[in-house]
């Protein structure tokens, strides 16, 4: 049997499993536009990019009434690309990238929505932050003053294995990161979301609490690096 791949099913049936409380990030690095338009016009809306000169190209050929968020790693110096639109970074994890987003959003008069990358992997990565980290900035007298960013939850990416109770765990971890740091809500942090799932554990991740899946593969069909 030949496999046909249909980005427009593969979302329906994506989109038939999600409980109504989660929100599907279709993740489109490196596909060409036709793929995303085929998304697009089956419906979809929001576009998760890792580079921001990626997205920002993609942007301006793409309908304007498209979601982008960032989710990849942010490098400080290139938030001003895309300051104007971004609807969403998932990667803020450490307090002088957020002030430089907020500095940003100031110049396009906005208020730009982040989420905290805890570190839940076992694997030893570089990015996000520990739980008394993103603590520590929420409740610091400088965050207060960051007026134009909005921390709406949390995200994170299990450890690289086929372990499910592996990853399992780490879900579970950062589900009790994100109920610990909701009590701290202020005018700048209202959390809401958690963002945690893609293509092979995003079934895991709602049951461990996810209110929003990064799916690419599964969407738009393995990547050619
Ligand atoms: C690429 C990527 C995804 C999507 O991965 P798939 O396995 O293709 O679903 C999700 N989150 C992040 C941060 C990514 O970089």
């Amino acid at each position: 049997m030949s496999f046909k791949m249909s980005i427009k099913t593969n979302l329906q049936n994506i989109k038939s499993y999600l409980p109504e409380h989660v929100t599907l990030v279709a993740v489109s690095k490196t596909k060409p536009i036709r793929d995303l338009m085929e998304a697009y016009n089956a419906g979809q809306r929001i576009f998760g990019e890792n580079k921001i000169q990626e997205m920002v190209e993609k942007q301006g050929q793409m309908p304007e009434d498209v979601e982008w968020h960032m989710i990849g790693h942010v490098q400080r110096n290139k938030v001003k690309y895309m300051a104007s639109f971004v609807s969403l970074i998932h990667g803020v994890d450490n307090f002088k990238l957020l002030k430089e987003i907020n500095k940003q959003a100031i110049k396009h008069n906005r208020v730009i929505n982040c989420l905290f990358q805890i570190k839940i992997a076992s694997e030893d990565s570089k990015f996000g932050m520990y739980f008394h980290e993103a603590e520590d900035i929420l409740k610091s007298e400088a965050f207060s003053e960051l007026k134009n960013i909005k921390i709406k939850g949390v995200m994170g990416m299990a450890t690289f294995t086929d372990d499910k109770e592996q990853i399992k765990i780490e879900f579970q971890n950062l589900k009790q990161t994100f109920d610990k740091l909701q009590e701290l809500d202020t005018d700048n942090c209202k959390l809401e979301t958690i963002s945690m799932g893609m293509s092979g554990d995003y079934e895991l991740a709602i049951n461990c609490g996810s209110t929003m899946i990064r799916v690419g593969s599964n969407i738009f069909g393995a990547r050619n690096y």
